[in-house]
C-alpha cells in the first residue's frame, strides 16, 4: 500500500514563504492498492495536482471517499480533471453527511451562479453508492470507517492490505464528544496497531484554550491516540491556516520529545503536501 499526501492543511488554501515546506493545498489523499488501485479520499485543493499526475498515467478507474462535506474538503473537485474524461469511472462510497447524500453534495459544488458550469459537464461514468460503509473491498484494499467527532459528522477510514494497516482520522475532536461522533477509546480501538496513523492535528494547547469544541484536536492529543493505539508512524495533519513552518516544525519537535520520554518507539512527523510513505 503507498499512501501520497497531496494538501495538508486545514481550512483553506494558503501560499506564501512561510508555508513552503508544509504546503497550502487542503485535504487530498491518495490510496493505492499493490496492484496499482487508486483510491482518492477527499478532494481539497490538492486534488487538482493529484488529477493531473492521474491522466499523464492513463488511470481509468478512481474510487473516491469522502471524510465530510466542508468546504475544505471538496472544493478541488471541479478541477479534478479526470472526471471530464469519457473513458474514466468514479466510484463514490460513502455515508449521508449532515443528511445529504454525496451526489447532493457534488451538485452543490458545481451549481450556477457558485461555478459555470454543472454535474452535466462532467463526461467521466459515475457510481455513487450512498449506503453507509459497513466495509467495502477495493482490490485488495479493505477499507473501513468510523464516525468522527466533528461539527456536522463525517468519516474516518482505516485500509488494510497485506497484513498493513493505515488509519487516517481527520477533523475529528478527540476531547470533546460532537453529536454522533464516538469517544477516544472509539478511536484508539479503531486505530489499534496501525503501521501508519494520520490525525487532525490542528492546535496547540494554547490555541485550544479558545478553540475547544471547533470539531479539531491538538497534536498533544492526537499523539495520546497514536500511543494508546500503539501506532509505528504519526503524521501530524490539518494545519492550521495561520501556522507557518517554523511552527509546524516546533510542533514535531514536540511530539518526538513527549514520545521520546514515554518511551514509545512511534515516529512523528507532519505531513507535507509531498509525503508518500509506503507500507
Ligand atoms: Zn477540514
Ligand atoms: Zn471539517
Amino acid at each position: 500500500m503507498k499512501i501520497t499526501c497531496w494538501g495538508a492543511r486545514g481550512s483553506i488554501p494558503v501560499s506564501g514563504p512561510e508555508y513552503l515546506k508544509y504546503g497550502g493545498d487542503t485535504t487530498c489523499l491518495e490510496v493505492r492498492s499493490s496492484a496499482g488501485d487508486v483510491v482518492v479520499v477527499d478532494c481539497g485543493s490538492g486534488v487538482r495536482r493529484l488529477g493531473n499526475r492521474l491522466v499523464e498515467e492513463h488511470v481509468r478507474d478512481i474510487t473516491v471517499l469522502f471524510t465530510h462535506s466542508h468546504w475544505d474538503h471538496i472544493l478541488g473537485f471541479p478541477f479534478f480533471k479526470p472526471i471530464y474524461n469519457a473513458e474514466n469511472r468514479i466510484t463514490f462510497h460513502g455515508c449521508p453527511f449532515a443528511q445529504r447524500s454525496i451526489r447532493t453534495v457534488i451538485e452543490k459544488i458545481m451549481e450556477p451562479p457558485q461555478f459555470p458550469i454543472n454535474l452535466g459537464a462532467i463526461r467521466a461514468e459515475l457510481a455513487f453508492n450512498d449506503p453507509c460503509l459497513e466495509g467495502v473491498s477495493v482490490g485488495s484494499l479493505k477499507i473501513k470507517s468510523i464516525v468522527l467527532s466533528h461539527p456536522n459528522q463525517g468519516l474516518g477510514y482505516r485500509f488494510e492490505e497485506d497484513g498493513k494497516a493505515f488509519v487516517f482520522l481527520t477533523d475529528n475532536e478527540l476531547d470533546f464528544q460532537h453529536p454522533g461522533g464516538c469517544r477516544f477509546r472509539d478511536y484508539a480501538d479503531f486505530s489499534a496497531g496501525a503501521d501508519f496513523l494520520i490525525h487532525d492535528a490542528e492546535f496547540t494547547e494554547a490555541d485550544y484554550k479558545r478553540t475547544r469544541a471547533w470539531g479539531h484536536s491538538t497534536f498533544g492529543q492526537a499523539l495520546e491516540l497514536a500511543l494508546a493505539a500503539k501506532a509505528r508512524r504519526f503524521g501530524l495533519f490539518h494545519h492550521n491556516q495561520d501556522r507557518p513552518d517554523s511552527e509546524v516544525d516546533a510542533m514535531v519537535e514536540d511530539c518526538r520529545r513527549i514520545a521520546a520520554a514515554r518511551h514509545s518507539p512511534v515516529e512523528c512527523f507532519a505531513l507535507t503536501q509531498e509525503t508518500v510513505v509506503e507500507l
